[in-house]
């Protein structure tokens, strides 16, 4: 069986690792490889290689490094059906879908490609008498990101290639479930002319996370995954010094008002909550219908849950693939009936699904359950999988708090035909972004990724001006250059005049 080496040093690598963890196929339930787990030693190894590279990196000219950004957005691009079966096959989701995370991550190293414009700083000419200031921004130094399963090159490329652009070397701690896409995207930045050390991948799990955490080498730590985990590296990673943006779980709240268009809605509530089987953060689990839209609104979503296409990944013409584990399956169906016990009205019922060939496979179809009320567990919980549930609220001010009421605040989204009412929420509401009529709002790579509340601990978002900061530090200077009267010639005699 194969098993998935690190990548240190421009090569791929054993290192001190003899722990492996398993990669499953999730539409089979079969293990199809073996993951190294990197010891601590792996990750100072890794760490030393960044140290190394930093000192010529760091120092590079914008223009060298931005040339590696394009040749490696070529190369993205000429590899993006790899990439996407490759996730496909880890992860579970349809390739298509895959081939969408491949794109919007691509979209971040086009941003990093304009690195040049994004680092330009101020300059104040005679700020006082014969003084200017100016202030640029210079790179940390070797820079960690530690990522989640449910989007194996996404979540990744909306952190290193800005940290590799800002002048940055990264070591990267991907979800050990779906490894193998980000061993590729370290040979393509090999390709790219990216010099050894520069890009370090460190697979494995809690001991390889707390070893980068505490690691005095690292200067700064991106986390993106679950609620509890982000806790826990913002506070373990912030008390061993480091910068730390840890971005974590959502419950993203689609907001239907009687005025929508039904059909619009329908299809991109159904697409938002069930697409990549509803593991995304800004998956839409929480529908709710404003006074009386859910009337209408109920039957049409349910019909059109029903026709899901549910499948392997890698076979086309699936809309949705497996969940990633067994228990990830397990957990959703208890959530099913959670609901259902604590009072909601069970609308459509995903649990027992088997797909015929597949019946090893992590499926569960897509399920929705009407009257939720916001003490249901199922509401309070994230529950990452093919799950809608429906709210009532009876105007939509009682729809603003009940959001604002949740914990998280990550995404959210209104489908009305009401500008006002749309401008009240934007306003409103305690979250960081927020589609009108965009089921999905995960902002372009030139704006900044982040969520409020318990979806994003530290200051900063991510990727886009937010992410160059992140991974950079400001100096200001303030300079005066006295004039110097070169006429006066020196003088042997005893000065008798100034
Ligand atoms: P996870 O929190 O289980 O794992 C994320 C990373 O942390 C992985 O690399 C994993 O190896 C590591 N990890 C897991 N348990 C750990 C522990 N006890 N100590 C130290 N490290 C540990 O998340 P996941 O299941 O891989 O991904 C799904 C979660 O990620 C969902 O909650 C989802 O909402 C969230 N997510 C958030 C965003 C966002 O932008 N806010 C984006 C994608 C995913």
């Amino acid at each position: 069986m194969k098993t998935i080496r690190h990548w240190i040093d421009g090569t791929a690598a054993t290192g001190a690792s003899t722990r492996t963890l398993p990669v499953r196929d999730p539409a089979t339930g079969a293990e199809q490889a073996r993951v190294l787990a990197a010891e601590p030693a792996d990750v100072d190894a890794a760490v030393a290689a960044a140290a190394r590279a930093f000192e010529s990196w760091g120092d590079s000219s914008l223009t060298r490094r931005t040339r590696v950004m394009f040749r490696l957005r070529e190369l993205l691009t000429a590899h993006e059906n790899d990439l996407a079966r490759t996730i496909a096959s880890e992860h579970g989701k349809t390739v298509e879908d895959a081939r969408g995370e491949v794109v919007r991550g691509r979209e971040v190293v086009e941003y990093a490609c304009g690195i040049i414009s994004a680092l330009k700083g101020g300059y104040s000419d005679q700020i006082s008498t014969g003084v200017d200031a100016f202030d640029f921004r210079q790179p940390l130094g070797v820079v960690a990101g530690i990522t989640p399963f449910n989007f194996p090159i996404m979540v990744p490329l909306w952190m290193h290639p800005i940290a590799i652009a800002c002048g940055n070397t990264f070591v990267l701690k991907p979800s050990e479930r779906d490894p193998s896409a980000s061993g590729l995207v370290a040979e393509l930045y090999a390709e790219a002319g990216l010099p050894d050390g520069v890009f370090n991948v460190v697979h494995g799990d809690k001991t390889a996370v707390d070893a980068v955490l505490d690691h005095p080498g690292i200067a700064a730590v991106s986390f993106v995954g679950s609620t509890p985990i982000a806790r826990y590296v913002h506070e373990r990673g912030t008390a061993a010094g480091k910068r730390v943006q840890a971005l974590g779980g959502a419950k993203n709240h689609a907001v239907v008002l009687p005025d929508a268009d039904l059909d619009y809605t329908a299809d991109h509530l159904t697409a938002a909550a069930f697409g990549s089987a509803g593991q995304r953060c800004m998956a839409i689990s929480a529908a709710v219908a404003v006074g009386d839209a859910a009337d209408a609104l109920l039957p049409v979503l349910a019909e059109k849950a029903k026709a899901v296409k549910v499948g392997p990944g890698l076979e086309p013409g699936n809309d949705m693939g497996p969940v990633i584990t067994a228990e990830a399956r397990d957990r959703v169906a208890s959530y099913v009936e959670s609901g259902a016990a604590q009072g909601a009205v069970t609308v459509v019922d995903g649990r027992g699904l088997t797909v015929p060939g597949h019946e090893q496979g992590f499926f569960i179809g897509p399920s929705i359950l009407d009257r939720v009320t916001p003490d249901m567990d199922v509401y309070t919980t994230e529950v990452f999988g093919p799950l809608l549930v429906v709210l009532r609220a009876a105007d939509l001010d009682e729809a603003i708090d009940l959001v604002n009421a949740n914990p998280y605040g990550n995404g959210t989204a209104i489908f009305t035909g009401d500008g006002e009412a749309a401008r009240r929420f934007q306003r409103r509401v305690k979250v960081g972004m927020i589609g009108v009529n965009v089921p999905i709002p995960v902002p372009m790579s030139h704006y900044s990724f982040g969520g409020w509340k318990d979806s994003l601990f530290g200051d900063t978002h991510i990727h886009g001006p937010e992410g160059v900061r992140f991974y950079t530090r400001a100096k200001a200077v303030t300079a005066r250059w006295p004039h110097v009267d070169r006429s006066v010639e020196a003088a042997f005699n005893f000065p008798t005049h100034g």
